[in-house]
């Protein structure tokens, strides 16, 4: 077992000569670590930089953030993914400003009730921006940690998590708290790598008992997890005079208030072109030239989806001998709102939209790449 005080000793001196220069290492202000956290979950630094720069531009304070419009934020946000991490940020900015005058609140009980901020989070804003001793656990740090102590517990499981946080909780010293929690998170971003971890270069190999042992990398233990599902969906571009058919997925579930191109989840081995035309005259739009442009794969929960690209132009309803006028805020019937899930329709709104204004719209990166690939 390490030897409890010692770590930071050694931990804290290497960080603050080795540390990576990051735009949010040159602040205290809690906003913008909480910022910075935010973005950097399930998010790699080098996406994150030009992200958090931007934001920093538009939305300097909380409060600039917190008197903002929603879409704004969310176009902001555009190609980081896990969205609900923006929505959050912008309810917990409104709430602070109103509960709490614009000062960002600096005990646990406080954080914890605004939403988004998780205990990992806490951690991070009182250690780093207030200096209060509170430990934090992150992927990397789980990795670290499960290294140094040799920890048979899978971190995913309960018990593997409980332990961490109690080490967590030990190791944290009361001077410089932000630092050594920094240390331990910059230890297993840059030395302590899941494969082939720098061992020789490691500031605290002297405590490692997996290292003594050499098996590192049998280090962290991890429940096995299910195996990710194909799926597969098809999107039509769907234009009419010079515009393109946009329609926003419902305000709760995956990406939730951003917007798509019309958008179907295929059965294993339906046709894509046919069900995309039968699909789109179920809506009321009847349209041709159906044109397979390409495919590109995207991933999300346990999903791996093959999603089709097709376009197609909007024709006249022989009928009524005239081209199909909808509404610029007609309500369809769109795709549900898990794309798993077959069940019922749901409204959502709709636009037409020429491509230079899609720019004001936020889609989700599959439909961004689109944007730029195919349009
Ligand atoms: Fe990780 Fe190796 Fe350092 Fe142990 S000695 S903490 S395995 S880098």
């Amino acid at each position: 077992m390490a030897e409890l005080p010692s770590v930071h000793k050694k931990l804290i001196p290497w960080f603050q000569k080795h540390k990576r220069s990051l735009p949010w290492r040159k602040t205290k202000d809690p906003y913008r670590i909480w910022l910075s956290e935010i973005m950097l979950q399930q998010t790699q630094v080098k996406t994150v930089i030009p992200y958090y720069q931007r934001w920093l531009k538009h939305f300097p304070n909380l409060t600039s953030l917190a008197q903002a419009q929603l879409p704004k934020v969310l176009k902001l946000w555009e190609g980081l993914g896990y969205y609900r991490r923006a929505r959050h940020m912008h309810e917990a900015a409104k709430i602070i400003l109103e509960q709490y005058g614009g000062k960002f609140p600096a005990d646990p009980e406080s954080l914890h009730k605004l939403p988004g901020i998780g205990r990992y989070t806490q951690g991070a804003i009182l250690s780093i921006a207030f200096d209060i001793p509170v430990p934090l656990v992150d992927g990397n740090v789980a990795r670290v940690l499960s290294r140094l102590f040799a920890i048979p517990e899978p971190i995913d499981s309960r018990e593997g998590e409980k332990r961490l946080w109690e080490l967590a909780k030990k190791l944290v010293p009361k001077k410089n708290p932000g630092d050594f929690n920094q240390a331990l998170m910059e230890l297993g971003a840059t030395v302590c790598l899941p494969n082939d971890p720098w061992c020789d270069r490691c500031p605290v190999s002297n405590f490692c008992s997996a290292f003594r042992q050499g098996d590192q990398e049998d280090y962290p233990k991890k429940i096995k997890k299910n195996e990710s599902k194909k799926v597969r969906a098809v999107c039509g571009l769907v234009h009419s005079d010079g515009k393109l058919l946009i329609t926003q997925r419902p305000s709760q579930g995956l990406w939730a208030g951003l917007w798509e191109f019309p958008t179907f989840r295929l059965t294993e081995k339906a046709d894509s072109e046919s069900t995309l035309d039968k699909k789109l005259h179920a809506w009321g739009l009847r349209v041709c030239d159906l044109q397979k442009k390409g495919s590109l794969k995207r991933s999300y929960t346990i999903h791996r989806e093959d999603l089709e690209i097709y376009f197609c132009k909007l024709v006249s309803d022989k009928k009524k001998g005239r081209a199909v006028k909808l509404p610029a805020r007609q309500l369809l019937y769109v795709a549900p709102t898990q794309p798993w899930d077959l069940g019922g329709p749901v409204p959502v709104s709709h636009r037409w939209v020429r491509r230079n204004e899609l720019g004001r719209f936020a889609f989700p990166s599959a439909y961004a790449k689109i944007i730029r690939e195919y349009l």
